[in-house]
């Protein structure tokens, strides 16, 4: 069995768990390996019964000291326990297990661990899982992988399949040099992936991890880096003077540009001009309007006579940012004569696209990757703009830059990295900043709040819709997995929750959901209804984060936020705000811990993107960087571009002394490494449709 092995092939796995799978998208060996655990749970050492702090999982030891007793509601049965040690009560209320009944006699001793609330004279643990001590033991203080599921997949199922993938697989012999492996103090890759997935300790699966984030660096740097000459300026062989045209855009303008957009725009124009060809990222906060300066950049081309191409990452966005420019075109008579390119085109209109590319008629063209089909032929590109570029691979940056000879290049990204990172992350970029958001907006309200505000919440959005605006609700799962309810700290799913709202909301209320594992005409299309506000409350997991520009939408309700990094709710709450509404932001959280809440605090107080990146890094453990994500933007699976610094700048460096080595990896022992790039390359060529 090697890592192209169908997963049908393991014992126990047919059809239908096949099928299973094939939603979290797992149909090989290596699939299935690839697919590293969420988090761990942690049986940690049982506390005495009066120590069970509410708000908080854990496992107490005791005796059941009166007869269970069950209460029926409709089709609902309650079983209440009572346990008692020296120390203190505890009550356990077990739904739809009226089994138990038998289980739990009184003067019966086991181990239970689940989430305490406080209720009342006595605390109460929900639903907790019943061990004896024997069995307790064994687990105690390791650290149980929990995997990413689907309804009918269970954690323990996944774990019994890794196993047997993790016996079975022949996996490929070690590609990196042992020298560098030691200089770099990593473990092997084979030893990295079995620990990830079981890990004796904390201390080993920080190691593991290493590992595999130096991997994802390594790639990524090295196939960025491949055949680019960094130190070599190219040639600008486009020059694009300054035109009246941008001039005259900016005065009929409702509003003046910000001094940072100014700025950054002057920069931009030098490099159009200038000696050497532009190759730019500019990175502003959501909503600091990167669109606008783009436009500049793409009218100025346009002006002189060369095509521009804008790349953006989705068709929703794409479509956005060509009605708005195209509404700029007509209401200043500006001298775009744009054109749309997107993969769900007919394919008629696709041909008439090509053909006014090719003829130069079009001077604008806007779209997703559907501009870097072989089929497209530009008749004079001349820039290059990539918008929200983290989505794309630098590849598909490379190849839409490739459709012209030298064109100037211009990306734009919401994500807040430091100097230093931009360096390694883009290499030869250089930086331009908006660090100033439009003067004219209204600074959103947050709130952060437990689950026990949902109703009042739900009040509040109800009113903002009956006042005609539009409602984004985030949370963390796509569909409902019944593992994560018990025990532990319940997780809010998309599927559900839409439903939840349905009944909760007045029936004129138009509620619908999105998420990442639906077909893709079907995100577009709910997107595009959001948009066009046929529907008002939109459900859905983090797919809404890049760019959509809804100024309609004025509240953003977040479930489990204790779930996402704040980095990433910050992108989130750049999706309201963007009008001339007040907007609002509702970040509940499910864990009622007080590091939980001190971190969601933290946005409370800030509307500063790099402000919240930084201190959300101070806050963080080690254990947690497996389960949050910082910078949902920079796609690495594993790898934080802020909690790894430091070894993206070995991988960094490792990646330059490879280059000047062996760029071509043509000598003999770079085979293996060069054969696993190759594929890396491959899987990295695909594009991630948000
Ligand atoms: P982002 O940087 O997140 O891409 P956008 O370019 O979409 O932000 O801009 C967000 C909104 O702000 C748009 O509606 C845009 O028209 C508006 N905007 C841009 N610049 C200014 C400005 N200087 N003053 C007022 N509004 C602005
Ligand atoms: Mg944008």
């Amino acid at each position: 069995m090697d890592r192209d092995t169908p997963i049908t092939e393991l014992k126990g796995v047919g059809e239908k768990t096949a099928r299973l799978f094939g939603k979290l998208d797992i149909r090989t060996v290596g699939e299935l390996l690839a697919a590293y655990p969420r988090d761990y749970e942690v049986f940690g050492e049982p506390v005495k019964i009066g120590r069970a702090a509410s708000g908080e999982v854990c496992a107490v030891q005791g005796a059941v000291s009166g007869i269970p007793n069950e209460r029926r509601i409709r089709n609902l049965s309650i079983l209440n326990v009572v346990i008692a040690d020296e120390s203190g009560r505890l009550q356990l209320t077990f739904y739809n297990m009226p089994f138990l009944k038998k289980t739990l006699r009184q003067g019966g001793f086991y181990i239970f661990r689940g989430l305490v609330r406080a209720k009342g004279a006595v605390p109460v643990m929900e639903q907790p899982k019943i061990f004896s001590l024997a069995d307790y033991d064994r687990l105690m203080n390791r650290l149980v992988p929990r995997y990413a599921l689907t309804k009918g997949l269970t954690n323990q199922a996944v774990q019994k399949y890794v196993r047997q993938a993790l016996a079975g697989c022949a996996f490929e012999p070690e590609y990196h040099d042992p020298a560098l492996l030691e200089e770099n103090q990593l473990v092997s890759w084979r030893e990295a992936v079995e620990t990830v997935h079981f890990p004796d300790d904390r201390d080993s699966l920080i190691r593991a991890r290493r590992r595999l984030v130096f991997d994802e660096f390594f790639s990524f740097l090295y196939l960025m880096r491949r055949g680019r000459q960094l130190d070599r300026q190219l040639e600008n062989r486009h020059r694009m003077p300054e035109t009246a045209d941008a001039r005259r855009f900016l005065e009929q303008l409702p509003f003046p540009l910000t001094k940072a957009q100014e700025k950054v725009w002057r920069e931009i124009r030098e490099d159009l001009a200038g000696e050497s060809c532009m190759n730019r990222l500019v990175q502003g906060d959501v909503g600091s309007g990167k669109t606008i300066v783009a436009v500049l950049a793409l009218l100025t081309a346009a002006a002189n006579g060369y095509q521009g191409a804008l790349m953006a990452p989705t068709e929703v966005l794409a479509v956005q940012h060509f009605e708005t420019i195209q509404g700029y075109a007509e209401k200043y008579g500006l001298i775009f004569r744009p054109v749309l390119l997107v993969g769900s085109m007919a394919a008629r209109e696709k041909r008439e696209a090509y053909r006014a590319i090719a003829a130069g008629e079009a001077n604008l063209i806007v779209g997703t990757h559907a501009l870097i089909q072989e089929k497209v032929q530009y008749r004079s590109l001349g820039l290059v703009v990539t918008d929200e570029q983290h989505r794309f691979g630098v590849r598909q940056r490379e190849l839409l830059a490739q459709k012209g000879e030298d064109p100037h290049i211009l990306v734009m990204s919401a994500t807040p990295i430091p100097r230093t990172l931009a360096i390694i992350l883009y290499g030869d970029l250089h930086l331009s900043v908006i660090d100033e958001l439009p003067a004219d907006r209204l600074p959103i309200k947050n709130c952060v709040v437990n689950t026990g505000y949902r109703p009042k919440a739900y009040r509040f959005i109800a009113g903002q819709v009956a006042q005609g605006r539009q409602v984004y609700v985030i949370c963390p799962q796509v569909e409902g997995d019944a593992d994560d309810a018990e025990g532990g700290i319940p997780m809010e799913n998309v599927v559900d929750y839409a439903e939840t709202l349905k009944s909760a909301l007045p029936a004129d209320i138009r509620v619908s959901y999105l998420h990442g594992r639906m077909r893709p005409g079907d995100k577009n299309r709910i997107m595009n209804q959001f948009a066009e506000h046929s529907i008002d409350v939109l459900v859905s997991t983090t797919v809404i984060e890049v760019g959509i520009n809804v100024p309609n939408a004025t509240v953003m309700m977040v479930e489990n936020a204790e779930r996402f990094g704040l980095a990433q709710l910050h992108q989130l709450r750049g999706r309201v705000g963007r009008g001339e509404h007040q907007s609002y932001c509702i970040f509940v959280s499910a864990d009622e811990k007080a590091e939980s809440m001190e971190r969601l605090e933290i946005l409370n107080k800030s509307n500063d993107g790099f402000h919240i990146a930084s201190e959300d890094l101070k806050l963080r453990g080690p254990g947690e960087l497996f389960g949050i994500r910082q910078s949902g933007e920079f796609s690495f699976r594993v790898g934080d571009i802020y909690a790894d610094a430091g070894l993206l700048k070995q991988a960094s460096e490792a990646v330059d002394r490879l280059l000047a080595a062996d760029p071509e990896l043509s000598l003999p022992e770079h085979g293996r490494l060069k054969a696993h790039l190759e594929r890396a390359a491959e899987a990295g060529v695909d594009f991630r449709s948000i």
